[in-house]
């Protein structure tokens, strides 16, 4: 069985679906495993070091998508700059294991469907503790709210930990974290290291605990109700218990130097959590981090990919912020990509039962079809 690692071609895309330490291990159990010229060269790892690994370095990525049985990615499949769609130069019946979207963009799904191709999506990988070697979404999460404290750090025109120096005292940065799942909780943890003093809110009050174990205080708001869908992601909640939330938020946004939101309701646009008003309420200087850019944002003004002033506050809205550690964001994607391939494959042949719940989740196109009824109604 032949897997292929393909180049990114999205700009700014620096991941690499496999590291050369990863190759070693399946070509160890038997699979063959090619690699197009250049395609770690994003992330410090070089053709050399894939062959060292046991791999088959392709120059001519045509043949390489078309030769493949299993096609490894990171971002979801586009057209190439030849006017190509990715999509097509898959083989039927051939498996693609990558980020693809789903949700969000059904009519690629669709796309892959017409090709008979069986995708495995990265972003339905269940998050069960079974699964969480698999977790990529997890994995890059933790990347981006590292890198988003990292960030607001370098753009606050004050320090981030109590001083005391000989020319004073300096009060320590207050930090404000809006959305504690996986990237809010490396937001916080980082924001600590770093001296500040931290806040989180989430409407999951589960997570109270997780911020308090970080050292940070839980903000919290009283809601009659269910905040939590299944699989243990945010619901979208209703117009009362938004403005409630707002009231809360708009206290502690009013007093924080630094803003980092993380807050996502799957399949959705971001909640709206920052007003215009609230931001106009900050002390000038202040900086916001909007890791929900993408998503819309969850700050009025955002703009995904830039940096604005608003009322002498910097608000980021930064972009595919796991590319910019390329080294540990591919080793770690990498990671989850081999289990989940060690996890399928048996005898030399990728096994599909529809039974197991990682398989039956993560699998959204197989046989011409699209499984998910999320994924059919998103497209109507
Ligand atoms: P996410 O990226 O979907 O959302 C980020 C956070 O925003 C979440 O904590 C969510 O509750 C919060 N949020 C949504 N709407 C909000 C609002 N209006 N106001 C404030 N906060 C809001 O979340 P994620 O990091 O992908 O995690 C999603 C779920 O998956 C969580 O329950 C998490 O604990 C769970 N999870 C489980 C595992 C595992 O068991 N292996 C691994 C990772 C995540």
């Amino acid at each position: 069985m032949k897997i292929a690692v393909v180049k990114e071609i999205e700009v700014g895309e620096r991941r690499v679906a496999l590291v050369p330490d990863a190759v070693a291990r399946l070509v160890k159990q038997g699979l063959e495993v090619w690699v197009e010229a250049g395609a770690g060269e994003g992330a410090y790892f070089s053709d050399a070091a894939y062959e060292a690994a046991g791999a088959h370095i392709l120059e001519e990525s045509t043949h390489l998508w078309q030769a493949a049985d299993i096609v490894l990615k990171v971002r979801p499949p586009r057209e190439r700059e030849d006017g190509q769609h990715e999509v097509d130069l898959l083989r039927e019946s051939s498996v693609l294991v990558s980020f693809i979207n789903p949700l969000g963009d059904p009519h690629l799904v669709q796309r892959l469907a017409e090709r008979k191709v069986t995708t495995l999506s990265m972003e339905m990988i269940p998050r069960t503790s079974r699964a969480q070697s698999m977790d990529a979404l997890s994995s890059q999460a933790s990347i981006a709210g590292y890198k988003a404290v990292l960030i607001a750090a370098a753009a606050l025109p004050k320090f981030f930990p109590m001083l005391t120096t000989a020319a004073g005292t300096i009060a320590p940065a207050k930090v404000f974290v809006l959305g504690a799942g996986v990237a809010g909780l490396q937001a916080i943890a980082t924001a600590r290291r770093l001296g500040a003093l931290v806040e989180a809110f989430d409407i999951r009050p589960a997570v109270k605990e997780e911020v308090q174990s970080l050292g940070a205080k839980f903000v919290e708001v009283q809601l009659e109700e269910e905040t939590v869908a299944a699989g243990g992601y945010a619901k979208e909640i209703s117009e009362a218990a938004k403005l409630r939330t707002q009231e809360v938020i708009a206290e502690h946004v009013k007093l924080a130097d630094v803003v980092i939101t993380t807050a996502q309701v799957p399949g959705k646009r971001a909640p709206l959590l920052v007003s215009e008003d609230m931001v106009a309420a900050m002390k000038p200087g202040s900086v916001i981090v909007d890791l929900a850019a993408e998503q819309g944002g969850n700050c009025a003004g955002t703009e995904a990919g830039k940096d604005v002033q608003r009322h002498g506050i910097t608000l980021i809205g930064p972009i595919n912020l796991p590319a910019s550690m390329p080294v540990h964001a591919s080793q770690l994607y990498a990671k989850n990509i081999l289990t989940l391939l060690q996890y399928l494959i048996q005898a030399g042949a990728i096994n599909l039962d529809f039974s197991d719940d990682i398989v039956d989740s993560t699998c959204i196109t197989h046989d011409g079809s699209i499984r998910h009824q999320r994924i059919q109604e998103a497209l109507e």
